[in-house]
């Protein structure tokens, strides 16, 4: 399998170059050649494996430079009952008829993206090892990617993590999460400022080639294709546990924020899954809400961008959607190129209203969308709690919002569950006036001793604390 670059770069490459590469050399993303496409035979076979050996055979269609064997260790290594906390990994419940909640939190920090760095952090230190070399990770975090990245990271041969993130601005809770880490390669620097500045300085040091090259500096960001794969496994596992047999559609919605987590849904779409709709759930941050309803795609300024209580959603821009739009527009690279260098580069939107790859697109792709509010989630909260009796994070509630709109006679509704409710904790007390259980591994972690520095807001201070810690 070989991957190509949206913005039409001729190099093609194989999955373990781009494993550790980020944007492409044209500043676009990467994508497989073409979607595999899978047989009713192969769902058949595939309907009742585990998670680890699911993930093996779909991990095995786009990666073919790790020999089999030891990437079906790697898969059994990262998909253990221990690490998520069940033997299916990702179980389905039913909330209501027809609906259902896919748990994707029970992992190391409580939220998704652990079903994708755990297998990250894995990977990384294999094809490290295979290359005898060493990367350090820098990265900025509001929350989830940070602790997920660090947890994933935490110890493995090779890697170093440099996680900013701004200084007292995280939930007391994700704070202890990343700080309560004592491994020897984890760096946790809290920077004076907001996490635009976090972001600006990673994007200082990176544009540093001289200080990235001696550095070795890479990221982890959900621009990422290995993490995109990992994610397309549990729509699959998904719709096993949602279905008795493979000729029935399943709908599902997805809690979004730069788009990662519901592009995996339209690839397993792509590779023939029976996937009726892909709700793309957003809160007040509806770039993407805006795009599937008008056909415009609109970027905002860090001014117009709200703080949320589903703050892991709250994007400016949604830096997944490139992958969906080039499908959109037949992979024409050149239109590609026009609509995400030109238009977006120079009027911050493109318009595809009036474009013919638009109007059916919704019929094509089977996507639909949906925004909510601060007021929609506590009430979703208390609705889900006194009728179920089940505590939903904001995320997840956004998500169960948008689902109760698309819901189709006969077709299984799936809501992934994007993070536990502890992690939101203060929105959870607004909703219920009660904080929500917290699992035993979590209990007392604020008491717990805190490896951190503080840093000013400027990226020379990050560049020498990284030089130092080093060798
Ligand atoms: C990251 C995150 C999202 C958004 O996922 P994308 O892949 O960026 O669309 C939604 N909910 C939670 C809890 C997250 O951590």
């Amino acid at each position: 399998m070989n991957y190509l670059s949206t913005r039409g770069h001729p190099d093609r490459k194989r999955f373990c170059d781009i494993l550790l590469e980020g944007l492409a050399p044209d500043g676009g993303l990467y994508l497989p050649e073409q979607y595999p496409k899978i047989d009713t035979a192969t769902l058949a076979k595939w309907r009742d494996l585990p998670y680890a050996e699911l993930a093996f055979e779909i991990l095995s269609l786009y990666i073919d430079d790790i020999p089999p064997a030891d990437l079906k260790a790697i898969c059994a290594k990262t998909y253990t009952a221990e690490v998520f906390g069940t033997d299916e990994i990702v179980p389905l419940r039913e909330l209501e008829d027809g609906v259902y909640l896919e748990a994707l939190s029970n992992g190391p920090t409580l939220a998704f993206k652990d079903m994708a760095m755990q297998l990250l952090g894995n990977l990384f230190e294999y094809e490290l090892a295979r290359r005898g070399a060493e990367l350090n990770i820098l990265g900025a975090t509001s929350g989830d990617t940070g602790s997920a990245a660090e947890y994933a990271m935490r110890g493995k041969k090779g890697v170093r993590v440099f996680m900013t993130s701004p200084d007292g601005r995280m939930s007391p809770f994700q704070q202890a999460q990343m700080f309560s880490l004592q491994d020897a390669n984890i760096h946790n620097i809290a920077i004076t400022g907001v996490f635009d500045d976090c972001q600006d300085i990673v994007k200082a040091v990176s544009n540093d080639l001289g200080f990235k090259r001696k550095y070795r500096i890479g990221t982890v960001n959900s621009i990422n294709w290995a993490r995109l794969l990992a994610q397309v496994v549990y729509y699959f596992a998904g719709y096993f546990q949602a279905t008795a047999s493979n000729d029935k559609p399943v709908s599902f919605t997805v809690p979004s924020g730069n788009f990662g987590n519901v592009c995996a849904g339209h690839v397993a779409r792509m590779m023939g899954l029976p996937i009726q709709t892909l709700v793309v759930a957003t809160n007040e941050n509806d770039v993407l809400d805006e795009f599937f309803r008008t056909g415009v795609y609109r970027v905002r300024a860090a001014v117009d961008t709200h703080e949320t209580s589903s703050p892991s959603m709250d994007i400016s821009k949604a830096s997944n959607f490139e992958r969906f739009v080039f499908d959109l527009v037949g992979r024409d690279a050149a239109k590609l190129r026009k609509l995400f260098v030109d238009d977006l580069g120079l009027e911050g939107r493109f318009d595809l209203s009036v474009d013919p790859a638009f109007k059916d697109a919704a019929e094509r792709f089977g996507f639909k969308s949906s925004r909510s509010t601060h007021a929609d989630r506590l009430a979703t909260i208390r609705d889900t709690d006194k009728r179920f009796a089940t505590l939903v994070d904001p995320h997840t509630a956004d998500g169960l919002k948008a689902a109760r709109e698309s819901l189709a006679p006969g077709v299984p509704m799936v809501v992934l569950e994007t993070a536990l409710p502890i992690k939101f904790a203060e929105t959870l007390v607004e909703a219920l006036g009660e904080e929500p259980a917290r699992p035993k591994k979590f209990e007392g972690i604020e008491a717990l001793p805190k490896r951190v520095v503080k840093l000013p807001a400027d990226a020379e201070a990050v560049k020498a604390y990284i030089a130092q810690n080093c060798d």
